[in-house]
């Protein structure tokens, strides 16, 4: 069995029957197990159990950029980290990304579920991603628009693509781009430059997250749910100033933030055995030291009870979750 605790940054001691390291795709033609499981940093994922199969890590490398009179056209190799190859661009003055700085993973894996922070989404700057299929061994190539790009979801997520190995993610990038500023900390910067607004965007993740490499975690835990008009009235009763966000521009519709309303449950900063949640961000379960998989769950399924008591709202995990056979609904476990 190989030890994954270095392969999920929840820092959980699980096993995998083998493990694969994939620097090119010719290693996969020949790949020939039933039960695999594809994985960049593990940063986005719970293992419920020892996994009875092969994982294939994402180690593909390359950035290759060319352009026109008005875009940049960047190829990048799926194993490439994600915050890596925004520091890249940055040096030849190509912004964009800089609103996701510090996102932790590759950038493989982040189509996935649509990596976003502060205004910016990856998907809007993807033209094209390059896939393998396990299952027939053929290259596929998906637009922008079949990737099906929502919030922290793409079809690789809603139609459980698991045999579609991402290969490299194509970028288009404007070179008239401009910064998005929808967030009041990023409109109060005196100078408004891609480097001062990642370096903003590093200091108030930092404010706010614990870093894996000592503290495990997989970031939010939980999606911030959509509301209806009628649910964000009766929390602005109680609370006027419950974060709220737009939600792909439809009305009557609202992005609420999770963690405001697991810290309102009372439930910011407790610990359940060996798991617990941030106190900083209630929104981050973390691994207090030697948490084992059923800690982190029942702290998890603790919280959304709680949650749907107080506010009538149902959260929904944004990590992965896997178990020996391969992934696992929430609802199932
Ligand atoms: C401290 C912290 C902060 C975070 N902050 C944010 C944030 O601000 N915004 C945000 O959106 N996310 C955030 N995350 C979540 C995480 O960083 C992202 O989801 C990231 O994209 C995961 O990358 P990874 O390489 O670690 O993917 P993994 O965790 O290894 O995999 C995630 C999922 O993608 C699949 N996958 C991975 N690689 C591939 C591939 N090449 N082909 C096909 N499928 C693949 C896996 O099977 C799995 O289902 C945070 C996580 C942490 C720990």
């Amino acid at each position: 069995m190989f030890d994954l605790a270095p392969y999920n940054t929840f820092g959980l001691h699980v096993g995998a029957k083998n493990l694969v390291v994939v620097k090119d795709l010719a290693s996969l033609e020949n790949f020939d197990d039933e039960r695999y499981l594809i994985l960049g940093h593990g940063s986005d994922v719970l293992f419920t159990d020892d996994f009875e199969g092969t994982i294939l890590v994402n180690a593909i490398r390359g950035i290759e950029i060319t352009d026109d009179k008005d875009y940049y056209y960047i190829k990048v190799g799926g194993g490439e980290i994600l915050d890596d190859l925004i520091v890249h661009l940055l040096n030849k003055s190509i912004v964009g990304l800089e609103n996701l700085s510090k996102i932790p993973g590759t950038v493989g894996a982040a189509p996935v579920q649509n990596v976003g922070a502060y205004g910016v989404e990856i998907g809007d700057y993807i033209e094209q991603i390059d896939v393998f299929n396990l299952k027939t061994k053929q290259i596929i190539h998906l637009s922008q628009s079949q990737c099906e790009f929502d919030y922290r979801s793409s079809i690789f997520k809603t139609q459980r693509l698991c045999h579609y190995f991402i290969s490299h993610v194509h970028l288009k990038i404007k070179k008239s781009n401009e910064f998005v500023l929808s967030y009041k900390e990023l409109q109060e910067l005196d100078v408004k430059d891609a480097f001062a607004i990642r370096n903003k965007v590093i200091a108030l993740r930092e404010a706010k997250l614990p870093d894996p490499r000592f503290i495990g975690n997989a970031g939010s835990f939980f999606k911030n749910p959509i509301i209806d008009e009628v649910k964000l009235k009766a929390i602005r009763k109680i609370y006027p100033n419950v974060p709220v966000f737009t939600y792909n521009d439809q009305k009557n519709y609202y992005k609420v933030a999770a963690g405001f309303l697991i810290d309102k449950a009372g439930l910011r900063g407790v610990t359940h055995g060996n798991a617990g949640t941030w106190e900083h961000q209630a929104l981050v379960i973390v691994n207090r030291g030697r948490a084992k998989p059923h800690e982190i769950v029942a702290l998890a399924k603790y919280i959304v009870a709680v949650v749907k008591d107080k506010f009538d709202i149902y959260l929904e995990p944004e990590v992965r979750i896997f178990g020996a056979k391969g992934e696992i609904q929430w609802q199932d476990i």
